[in-house]
């Protein structure tokens, strides 16, 4: 049985007739860059996401870059970033000439420790990233709170994250100043090519952005400052808006098949429950777990933490030889990610070291994403689970 990591062919069957007319719409209108398909598309993801300003861009990357340009960072202005993430989330800080501040992760959710993040803010600080990794909500309401008392822009990369809800049910990259959203194909909603998106609820920074999405005009050939060309395809555009109205099936979808695997990996003798960070004879595999370790017994449920696993993650003591092994039986699997930034070649002048971030250098070691796309069959999630059992007994 041959399980893909992902089943984009299987997404566009299911819309083909949709999606090739919205192709040829386009081809029709000669109308390419901007334009009515993507005004379209951005009062769309401002219902869909319930904020007041959504910005179609050329890429997750670019809403990144654009954020921190929007926000007017200088160089050698501190930005605070999880270790453990894509490259973009730090990339584009270097790229402004700002510095790009470390911090480690929750062991549990993956995402930025906010503990750390309160230790690394100095009086250069200008901003923190955090990322909603493989889905999930990063700890919001705390960062918030640090942000608000140090006085910080929160830059929202929920690149991996669209439809992704906090524990109040708000929807991420609509909490902090800016959110950040990349269109990738692979990612839980995917164009046809690159693209991203740019939310924010304040109007100031919604104008800086869309000026500075187009070379920071608001007139054609008069510069008030400084963009770039930032700009979304009208084909991106239209694709997505077929996309769209789809995606919180898809995201159920995906959450029924992380608790089916739950279950599974359980009933296999694996694993004892989800959540877990520690090795022993009863848990070979860790299972993601959809809650804050942070989460305290007096707020009120969890049930709007929406994690809409972009990712499915497990943990495994030998994750490079069962990566091969899941290769070898034509099962899909990736690492994200190999090396934390702050080991990265091109970060050793900011002279980090092997050990700085524990939970990250582990998750970099031990963590490996297994099929989870919304298409994904039982019969699928039970041949993966039985060929991991197969490879862990073999031990
Ligand atoms: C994919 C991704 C990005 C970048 O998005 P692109 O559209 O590929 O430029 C940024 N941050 C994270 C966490 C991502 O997963």
């Amino acid at each position: 049985m041959k399980v893909p990591l992902l089943g984009l062919k299987l997404q566009y069957q299911s819309l083909k007739k949709e999606l090739d007319e919205a192709v040829l719409r386009v081809a029709e209108s000669q109308y390419f860059i901007l334009g009515p398909e993507v005004e379209k598309m951005e009062k769309e993801f401002c219902e869909y996401l319930k904020c007041k300003h959504a910005i179609g861009v050329s890429s997750g990357t670019d809403a990144l870059l654009l954020a921190l340009m929007a926000i007017d960072l200088k160089p050698g202005d501190e930005v605070i970033v999880p270790t453990y993430s894509f490259f973009a989330t730090t990339g584009v800080v270097s790229r402004m000439n700002a510095v790009p501040v470390f911090t480690d992760i929750d062991p549990v959710t993956f995402n930025i420790s906010v503990d750390d993040i309160k230790r690394k803010i100095t009086s250069k600080t200008k901003a923190i990233v955090p990322v909603h990794l493989y889905g999930q909500s990063a700890a919001m309401e705390k960062i918030m709170r640090v942000a608000k008392d140090h006085n910080l822009m929160v830059i929202e990369d929920a690149a991996q994250a669209i439809g992704t809800q906090y524990k109040d049910g708000s929807f991420v990259g609509t909490i902090g100043d800016i959110g950040c959203f990349s269109f990738f194909p692979s990612k839980n909603l995917g164009g046809y090519g690159d693209g991203g998106l740019v939310t924010t609820n304040n109007d100031e920074l919604a104008y800086m952005l869309r000026i500075k999405r187009v070379h920071g005009g608001e007139q054609k050939y008069y510069h008030k400052v400084i963009g770039g060309n930032f700009r979304i395809d009208a084909l991106q555009a239209a694709v997505l808006r077929v996309k769209l109205p789809h995606l919180d099936k898809w995201s159920e979808k995906r959450r029924a098949n992380a608790e089916h695997y739950n279950q599974l990996f359980i009933k296999a003798g694996l694993a004892e429950d989800t959540g877990r960070t520690k090795f022993d004879e009863k848990n070979h595999v860790l299972l993601p777990k959809a809650i804050y370790k942070t989460l305290s017994q007096s707020s009120k449920t969890d049930i709007h933490n929406y994690h809409i696993y972009n990712q499915y993650i497990i943990r495994v003591q030998n994750r490079d030889e069962l990566k091969k092994f899941l290769t070898e039986n034509e099962i899909g699997n990736e690492i994200y990610y190999p090396m934390p930034f702050h080991l990265q070649e091109c970060f050793a002048e900011l002279k980090y070291k092997e050990g700085d971030f524990p939970e990250a250098e582990e998750a970099c070691k031990t963590s490996l994403a297994i099929p989870v796309f919304p298409e994904l069959t039982k019969e699928q999630q039970q041949f993966v689970v039985d060929k991991i059992k197969e490879f862990i007994l073999k031990k």
